[in-house]
Order: structure tokens, then sequence, then C-alpha cells
């Protein structure tokens, strides 16, 4: 059966060019970087070159490159590094759409004596910068927020935002493991202090991340062990992975161009072609400022889940909120900090492309598409009163 793989913001194909480089440390070059022999040094050598080429990706210089398991570790690293380095203050900030790593952290921290806020969206999913800014005080210790929202692609304006949370002196983390590799940065040029990105979403392997700490940085290992990664990191480095992500930096770098381009042109193209298809759909968060590659669309009056059964009977993937809150019935916390009413929000999808795809798969969606969402709505209770109302 032919496959549309349009789920690259749950987890991205390897690249084979990926695979090719990570290969030989697998196989071959086994030895531990921290030992004296060649071999051992090699992988050193070889690690050293994949911080460069991470900091290539982001702008940044190899020494405020951090390897870690995932974007989670990463981002709990950054929260946990800016509280313990600033231990009298007990106010964090964060946005009300953040992925699930930061999002329940920080109701962790609440439960835990620190005094939270979650900063509100608008309708399109964009952030209240002056409920943001109203709220930052002395005794805030860090500000957290996304630079792209997993579920609608909608950019933040962290640039902006770091730009006037560092000029109260407070502490700044962007959870940038949407962002990386879609969209071009410098981030030498910002004020963000912490960055936190993660392979499997720009075709490398799962299980390895990066956290940017600007040079200057008050920071704290999160995992206290050897003298890893500068003393910033223990245990003994994913060798093979942190190549893969070298080199998957190195791609995503030689695609940025593409990606705002060809695959955004082909997630216009799918947008249009569902819209003009089918009624009552309605995409969620701001176009102007979103993903190249994302889409969120609410089908009005019938269940996301439902949408996804019957897409993969056909070969399509793609996904209902966010993977990680998939199997539960709740509509996503991002759609309803939007505001987004329960009939529209239970009914989203989120695509979300990737180099991979081509115009033919694009096509096949919106020729298959459209008769599932009249399948559906033909079964659908809410679909026949609003018909009748
Ligand atoms: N942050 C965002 C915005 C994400 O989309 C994800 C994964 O979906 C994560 C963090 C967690 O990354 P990882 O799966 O590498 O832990």
């Amino acid at each position: 059966m032919k496959m549309v793989y349009l789920d690259n913001n749950a987890t991205t194909a390897v690249a084979p060019e990926v695979v090719e480089e990570m290969l030989p440390y697998l196989r071959d070059h086994y030895g531990n970087p921290s030992s004296m022999y060649g071999m051992a040094r090699q992988t050193a050598l070889k690690i050293r070159e994949s911080r460069a080429r991470v900091a290539g990706l982001l702008g940044a210089s190899p020494e405020e490159i951090v390897f870690t398991s995932c974007g989670t570790e990463s981002d709990s690293t950054a929260i946990w590094a800016a509280i313990r380095t600033t231990p009298l203050k007990r106010h964090i900030m964060t946005s009300r759409v953040e992925h699930s790593a930061i999002k329940n952290l920080y109701e962790y921290l609440a439960h835990n004596g620190y005094r939270v806020t979650f900063v509100p969206v608008d309708g399109k999913g964009r952030l209240d910068l002056d409920y943001l800014y109203d709220h930052l005080s002395e005794d805030t210790a860090v500000v957290s927020l996304m630079w792209a929202n997993n579920e609608t692609g909608v950019l933040f304006p962290v640039a902006e935002v770091a730009r006037e949370v560092k000029a109260r002196g407070v502490v700044f983390h962007t959870d940038a493991v949407q962002a990386v590799g879609k969209i071009p940065m410098d981030i030498d040029r910002t004020d963000i202090d912490l960055l936190s990105l993660s392979g499997h979403k720009l075709h490398a392997p799962k299980g390895v991340g990066a956290l940017y700490v600007r040079k200057g940085t008050k920071f704290t290992p999160f995992m206290i062990g050897g003298h890893q990664e500068g003393n910033r990191r223990g245990g003994t480095e994913n060798v093979s992975s942190i190549v893969a992500l070298g080199k998957a930096a190195e791609l995503a770098a030689g695609l940025l161009e593409e990606e705002n381009t060809r695959v955004k042109a082909l997630r216009d193209r799918l947008e249009s072609g569902i819209l003009a298809a089918v009624p009552h759909a309605i995409i969620n968060g701001d176009t102007e400022h979103r993903l190249p590659n994302t889409t969120n669309i609410s089908f009005e009056y019938i269940e996301g889940e439902s949408i996804l059964l019957m897409m993969d009977e056909l070969g399509i993937c793609a996904s209902s909120g966010s993977a990680c809150t998939s199997g539960s019935l709740e509509p996503s916390h991002v759609l309803r900090a939007m505001g987004v009413p329960y009939t529209a929000a239970h009914g989203s999808v989120r695509f979300s492309l990737s180099v991979y795809n081509t115009r033919e798969e694009i096509d096949y969606v919106i020729e298959k598409l459209p008769p599932i969402i009249e399948r559906l709505r033909a079964m659908s209770p809410f679909w026949k009163s609003a018909q009748a109302g």
C-alpha cells in the first residue's frame, strides 16, 4: 500500500546520509571518547565536528552546545539550571500552549513552591505580549517560550521577547524543538540564553538532542556525573547518535531554503485543496507567522481520531493534537487555550510535511480526504443537527 507520511512534527524519517554517517560509529569506532588511545580520540574528534555542525545550524559557537538525550532533557536541564542558579527567585513564566515537556515541568514546579504564570494566547495562538511584560517581576527566575508550536506551527516572536526579558535581568529559554531546521536562525544575534532542540524532529534518530547555553549563562548540570560535555552533562556520550545529529544539522542547514519554498508550497497546496473541497473546515492558528511545514485543520462536527483511522486505511499518516496527547479524548490544551469551540477542537487534524514529500502525495491526500469527511459527517448526529438547525 502507498504510504504518505505527513506527521513530521511527531517524528521524522532518519535521512539516508545520516544513517551512513553514524553506522561506522556503531560498528567500528566504539572507543569511549574520554579514553586516551587513537580509536577513542577519533570519536572525540568526531563529536567535536558534530558540535560545530549543530552550532552552525543555530548560528552559535561550538562551546555553547551541550548534547543531551532528547528535547525533553534539554528543556528540563534549562529550567532547572535557571532556577537553581537563582535560588532566591520564586516566580517562573511560560505560555499556555507549551509542549508537555515544559507544561508538565512547570505544573510540577507550581506544586513545589513556585509561583507560575501561564501567559495566554489569542484565538490565532498569538502570545499576549502585554500580559507577559506586565507579569515580569524582580522575583522572576526564567521565562520559557516555545519558538514554534508543535500542533499549529504558530511562531512566537522569541527574539523580541528575549530582548525585553533580558533587559529586566531575567533568564530566557526557548523550546525550539519544532523550529530548528525549519526556519533560519542566528542565535548569536539574539538575547536568548538557552535553547532546546531534538534530533528526531530533523531527520536524526530518536534519543539525542542538544541544549544551547549562551556563553556566560549561569549553569548547573541536570545529570550530575562525569566530566563529559565540559562538565555540563554527565554520562558517556551517545557517540553514533551525536554523529547523526551533527550530520542532520548540516543537511538541515542546506535544506532550509527548500523547506521555506517547495515544502511551504506543498503545505499551501494541501491546505487550499482541502478547504476548497470540504465545507466547515477551519485552519487553526496564525497563518502569517507559522512554520512552513505545518497546517492544523478542524473539520467541524466529527472526531479527529476517526479521520485518522480512515486515513490510515489509505496509508495516510497524520496526527490529531500532539502525539503525546492522542489516546485521550480531551481536545488538545493548545486549541482550548486558543478558545477553539469543542465541535471544532475535537475534529482537528495536524498535517506536518518534510522535504521527502512530493506533489503527487499531496494530491493523493486532497483526493482521498474529502470523501472520508463526508462519510463521517453522514454518521454524525452533531453534523445532522447543525444542518437541520
Ligand atoms: N518540545 C516540543 C515543542 C516538541 O514538539 C517535542 C516533541 O514532540 C518535545 C519538546 C520533546 O522532544 P523529545 O521527544 O525529543 O523529548
